[in-house]
């Protein structure tokens, strides 16, 4: 059995800016299932948030109102203010580490617009911003070889928790297929979302969900699950990302008639309102019929009017993406895009030092973290807006670390049944192989993602989440009778596949029945039988509980609010 002070799971920003700062000061390891560059923080295309004020007037004190009011007031205000207050320092610090921001005719740090932000804020480059922020921290990490390990595609399988005090992970070399216990101190869960869990999805396929399920299987509530965040730009039928930046530059969004429809709906923001608004009003004006296309499906982003130096310069990602994926040259012709599956604001709860928490109470696990997407600190709360998760991946990364660097030397390697773990490990593995084989993983995998983007989507009702709800059960079911058909051992997708989908298919309940008791609308859940915001009774965040059976039991907890009471969300 191998052990290290702290085994960070995730190699995206939050994992690796918490990897930063151990290095060098504790014995640190990280273990990615993707090799470290091709995390979904790469992705990340449309900026960063901070209030710098090179392009605008601008303050903390309104980006903290801003995330507030975005998150519809779910977000605890606490969180949001350390957040937006230290979004100058970090961007700063990432400058200085390399990160090549597009810049101003003065050579300051440019800053778009984005969605619900009240001034330019979102600091970029063109539209790969992800990518350069995550090759500067991946730069950053290659420096310490020799001083940082990092388990390149290894497959993180179980979170090791028993009597409140987290002892470390079972692991898989996927080249190998063979298993191994990481004794920790501590253990950073930086694992990134759970979008992959719908059809239409700007998620990478490594986003499903695998680090918090392995924290609710072990004992940790999950927060706010029914809260999944829809982009309004997905790509028609791939649902692959078209930045806000688009928007940002000046994008239209236009119906069949070539109206701008965000007119009706936010009038003073109009295509900048925040995406759950945006993404509402684009279903809206599909299924009243004026969609565009054969099957009036889609509606269109429309950048014509920015010109080719603009587009090229600003947005040379998105004329790829829509040339090489539908064949659409966005010089030219407007994109049919629709509503994408995009962000998590749900997942592991945790404090400002992303300590995890083990209840409703505020009892924490011991020596458990998590930072970035996976965890639900809550900065967002219902909504979030645009360009402040890569934000809180920098910002609660850092801030992992140092309270890791802090605690880590005052606690001791917990003791492991190294036996008893691996063979919990390996019974599920098995469990896999031994299915009577009539049912087909793709197909269970296809279904469940029809039925949540279907049934749990931009507009949800009872009439069809309940059905989802049996649907979710029977899916279960079935999944017990998939069979693993390759026996092979290295680089077995197939069995990472089938890992995944039991994955998906356990926090998709939680998603479904956290949005069916909600009786309300906020921010991304909307009940078109709740269609009202209800504060008194619903203006606190969700707990799932894992029951001895496998099922769950909801309990909730308060919001923390500081300097903003909730007041009507109007763009
Ligand atoms: C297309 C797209 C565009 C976006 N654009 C923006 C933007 O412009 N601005 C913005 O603020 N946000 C944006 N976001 C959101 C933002 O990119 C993410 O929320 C953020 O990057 C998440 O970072 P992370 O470090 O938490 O996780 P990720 O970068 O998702 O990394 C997760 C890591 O966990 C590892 N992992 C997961 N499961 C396992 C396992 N079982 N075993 C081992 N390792 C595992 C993966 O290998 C990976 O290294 C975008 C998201 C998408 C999908």
């Amino acid at each position: 059995m191998n052990s290290h002070d702290v085994v960070i799971v995730g190699s995206g920003l939050a994992g690796l800016r918490a990897a930063m700062e151990l290095v060098g000061h504790l014995d640190v390891a990280v273990v990615t299932k993707v090799y470290p560059s091709r995390s979904h923080s790469g992705a990340a295309q449309g900026g960063v948030a901070a209030s710098l004020g090179n392009v605008d007037d601008d303050s903390v004190e309104a980006h903290i109102y801003d995330t507030v009011k975005g998150a519809d007031y779910l977000g605890d205000q606490d969180s949001i203010e350390i957040l937006c207050g230290d979004a100058p320092r970090t961007i700063y610090e990432m400058e200085h580490l390399g990160c090549a921001f597009s810049r101003t005719e003065e050579n300051k740090i440019n800053q778009r617009a984005f969605g619900g932000h009240s001034a330019q804020r979102a600091c970029f480059s063109a539209d790969r911003t992800g990518h350069a922020l995550l090759h500067t921290l991946f730069e950053q990490s290659y420096k310490q070889r020799g001083k940082l390990q990092i388990y390149s595609e290894w497959h993180m399988n179980r979170l090791i928790v028993e009597d409140g005090v987290c002892r470390g992970v079972v692991v898989m070399d996927i080249r190998t297929s063979k298993l191994e216990v990481l004794q920790a101190k501590a253990v950073l869960f930086a694992s990134g979302g759970y979008g992959q869990a719908f059809k239409i999805t700007s998620n990478a396929a490594a986003n499903t969900g695998d680090g918090i399920v392995a924290a609710y299987r072990a004992g940790v509530p999950l927060q706010d699950m029914e809260f999944v965040q829809f982009h309004p730009t997905g790509l028609y039928q791939h649902g692959i990302l078209l930045t806000e930046g688009a928007r940002g530059e000046g994008g239209y969004l236009i119906n069949e008639d070539g109206d701008r429809f965000m007119s009706k709906y936010a009038p003073s923001k109009m295509e900048l309102g925040p995406r759950d608004i945006v993404s509402r009003s684009e279903q809206t004006e599909i299924n009243e019929g004026r969609g565009a296309g054969p099957n009036k499906d889609y509606v269109l982003l429309d950048l014509r009017h920015l010109g080719r130096a603009k587009i090229m310069e600003r947005l040379p990602q998105v004329f790829h993406l829509a040339q090489d994926f539908i064949g659409v040259d966005c010089i030219e012709k407007p994109v049919p895009i629709q509503p994408t599956a995009h962000y998590s604001m749900g997942g592991i709860p945790a404090d400002n030092d992303c300590q995890v928490y083990l209840d409703d109470k505020g009892a924490h696990v011991t020596g458990f973290f998590a930072a970035g997407e996976c965890s639900c600190i809550s900065v967002h709360g219902a909504n979030r807006l645009g360009t402040n998760s890569l934000l809180e991946a920098l910002v609660f990364g850092r801030r992992a670390g140092k309270k890791m660097l802090d605690v880590v030397p005052g606690l001791q390697l917990a003791p492991v049944d190294e036996e008893r773990e691996l063979a919990a490990a390996r019974r599920e593995i098995d469990e896999l192989y031994a299915g009577d084989g009539t049912e087909d993983i793709s197909v269970i995998r296809e279904e469940l993602k029809q039925t949540m983007t279907l049934q749990a989507g931009v507009y949800r009702d009872a009439s069809r989440m309940e059905p989802a709800q049996t649907k979710l059960d029977q899916l279960r079911k079935r999944f017990a009778k998939v069979c693993v058909k390759d026996q092979g051992k290295s680089f077995n997708f197939n069995l990472l596949e089938a890992l995944e989908l039991s994955n998906m298919l356990e926090y998709s309940e939680l998603i479904v029945d956290g949005g069916l008791a909600r009786q309300e609308s906020r921010g991304a859940h909307f009940r078109t039988d709740y269609p009202t915001r209800d504060d008194e009774n619903w203006m606190k965040h969700t707990m799932a509980f894992r029951t001895e059976d496998g099922g769950h039991e909801l309990r909730y907890k308060p919001v923390k609010v500081t300097r903003f009471e909730p007041e009507e969300r109007k763009y």
